[in-house]
């Protein structure tokens, strides 16, 4: 006899991170968590240094200061903004608040793994449904609801696809959905969308239904992963069920101050988006150019096809052997694939250098 888990625990394989080492590599360009070209913005830089001194004290449990700030920032009313240990930890709560033995939590087949992780935590069933051109497919995704369907999560953009849904085919999504389902909309690359017909999922819970979240996260384009930070915006039932079950102090003083600093930062997201743009662009002409797909992107990352999954793992060799790391994607289900985060210039041109002197050895 030993102590055992629920046996839907076991089910769950851990969660890979993107690697930041090479043994033997002094300098390393690490384009494989998405993690923002820039760093920090100054002023969260200046905010966690001014906060130190007062580490001993708790932090404000009600996350006021900075559910005020990002209600500023993106037009929301800070009643119904709940901010978590990134945004990993809001869906979590989320999917184990609303799901648990016996439901099901219905993901894409390339969906965010978190889903999958904390769904199987919770005792889901979590069911992957096909995509078509690893795009989300609604029509699919409707068919695969069934009646103890209580969780739909869906990252738009996704990641790592980087593929996007416009608002009518999330909005057909959730009139197809019944109303005791919770759709889950993960947008953590909400600001690096440019297209037109985009909703980060706001509209969709102030239409008043009860059953729509937003999450969002400041791990990507403000550059503070480190410091763990993520929001959630829900209608009021919802903010319940989060404050009853969310650590009473589940986001820490250095983060809040981050945090505030970020979304105050005068053109910082203009900046990021700009860069992230042209980056994106040219780093995919590189690439194509070199022979390798690379699959339509509204994030701040590249999927790149190489074809079979011995090239994808040579190449993933090769770039390793220059001290570049990037995400090898077999855990998504996609193993003739690596996605490469847009970094600097300087980072984006080694990249597609390192993978134009790959293709053309092993072309
Ligand atoms: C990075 C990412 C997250 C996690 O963000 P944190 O706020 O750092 O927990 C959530 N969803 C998707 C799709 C992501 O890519």
């Amino acid at each position: 006899m030993t102590v055992m888990p629920r046996p839907s625990i076991l089910s769950v394989e851990p969660y890979v991170g993107g690697e930041s080492k090479i043994p033997g590599v002094n300098r390393v360009v690490k384009l494989s968590s998405n993690e923002g070209a820039f760093g920090p913005p100054p002023g969260a830089i200046d905010a966690i240094r001014n906060m130190a001194a007062e580490a001993h004290r708790y932090p404000d449990g009600g996350v006021t200061a900075l559910r005020e700030a990002i209600g500023a920032r993106f037009g929301l009313d800070p009643t119904q903004i709940v901010c978590g240990n990134g945004s990993d930890e809001l869906l979590a709560l989320l999917i184990l608040a609303y799901g648990g033995e016996g439901t099901e939590l219905v993901m894409s087949a390339h969906g965010f793994l978190m889903y999958d992780i904390t769904g199987r935590w919770a005792g889901c069933r979590v069911i992957k449904v096909p995509e078509r051109n690893l795009t989300v497919d609604v029509d699919a995704m409707l068919a695969a609801v069934g009646p103890r369907t209580k969780l739909v999560c869906l990252a738009n953009p996704n990641n790592p696809t980087g593929s996007i849904l416009p608002q009518s085919e999330i909005m057909r999504l959730r009139v197809g959905l019944r109303d005791d389902i919770l759709l889950v909309l993960d947008s953590a690359y909400a600001e690096y969308v440019t297209r037109m017909d985009y909703d980060a999922g706001a509209a969709l819970v102030d239409a008043g239904g009860g059953n729509t979240v937003m999450t969002r996260t400041f791990s990507k384009i403000f550059g503070l992963g480190g410091m763990r930070l993520g929001w959630a915006y829900a209608p009021a039932a919802v903010v319940g069920v989060l404050s009853r079950v969310r650590g009473p102090f589940n986001v820490n003083a250095a983060a809040m101050a981050a945090g505030i600093a970020a979304v105050q930062e005068a053109g910082w997201i203009e900046k990021s988006i700009a860069h992230n743009t042209e980056w994106r662009i040219k780093l995919g002409a590189a690439l194509t150019a070199a022979g390798v797909k690379v699959w339509p992107s509204e994030g701040n990352f590249l999927l790149a096809d190489f074809g079979s999954a011995e090239k994808a793992k040579a190449a993933d060799a090769a770039l390793r052997s220059r001290g570049l790391i990037m995400r090898a994607m077999g855990g998504y289900g996609l193993p003739a694939c690596l996605r490469i985060s847009i970094g600097t210039g300087e980072e984006c041109q080694t990249v597609a250098d390192a993978i134009a002197a790959f293709m053309a050895q092993h072309g």
